[in-house]
């Protein structure tokens, strides 16, 4: 069986203390209830790593970033290597969330080359895929999946490959209050392990955690999460409110 896994996405939110305090209190709760069937994860800014990592050793909650530089060093002013997001003590990184891929113009290209070295440097990548509404409307979202997988991915060795979480993400529900409905996930899903065991094999396909992001919530995660396919969530919004985060959590079973 694969494990869920349930990470926040906190985007641009929170200053160094807020978001310290707010590592601290979900490192309380989760020390004294364990997630028993979840990894929780929390991708905060940059200037959260170090902190966060002290405040969440030897817990129960994993850190990432949300994005990474597609150099290992030099003369690339305000860019974040993989490197020096792993010398923090995070584990993960987001890669090619639709917010990268549309105001900073991320391609796949892109997108690939910083998997690859994020995950050479020993971090496991949480890769965002997904389509806009224009794309879902027009009946092209799986052609849009599947080259965004193939172009970004799927240049990965089947081991590099185990080092990596999907997040499916229709762009058209981050943030919006849509969500896709859980047979729209579940279909989706289906999709991208197919195309993971057309590649690399049924263990590997298998193994694949992938998750849903776009406005999931308490009320809606159960239903989302109780799809064969989906395994956990890549949360925004609600995981910058401790109830409702660990509402979602608990919706992980
Ligand atoms: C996200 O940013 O990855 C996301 C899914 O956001 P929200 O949950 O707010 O839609």
């Amino acid at each position: 069986m694969r494990k869920k896994i349930v990470a926040g996405n906190w985007k641009m939110n929170m200053d160094l203390n807020e978001g310290l305090k707010f590592a601290e209190t979900l490192h309380k709760h989760f020390t004294e209830n364990p997630p028993a069937k979840a990894e929780v994860v929390i991708c905060t800014p940059y200037i959260h790593l170090a902190g966060a990592a002290a405040v969440l050793k030897k817990g129960k909650v994993s850190l990432g970033a949300q994005n990474c530089a597609s150099e290992a060093s030099g003369a690339f002013t305000g860019e974040v290597s993989p490197w020096m997001i792993k010398s923090t003590g995070a584990q993960y990184v987001i890669i090619g969330h639709s917010e990268r891929r549309t105001y900073y113009k991320e391609d796949d290209r892109l997108l690939n080359k910083k998997t690859a070295l994020a995950i050479n440097t020993g971090l496991k990548v949480i890769f965002c895929c997904g389509e806009v509404k224009e794309e879902r409307e027009n009946n092209t979202h799986f052609v849009v999946v599947r080259r965004q997988l193939e172009e970004g991915l799927f240049t990965l060795q089947p081991g590099e490959l185990d080092s990596v979480v999907i997040a499916y993400e229709p762009v058209w529900a981050i943030g919006t209050g849509l969500t896709a409905s859980p047979e729209q996930a579940q279909e989706m899903h289906k999709f991208i392990r197919d195309l993971i065991r057309e590649k690399y094999g049924k263990e590997s396909a298998d193994r694949m955690p992938i998750l849903y992001g776009g406005s999931c919530k308490p009320s809606n995660a159960a239903e989302i999460f109780s799809k064969p396919d989906v395994d956990g969530g890549l949360i925004g919004g609600a995981a910058l409110k401790k109830e409702d985060f660990v509402a979602i959590v608990e919706a992980a079973l």
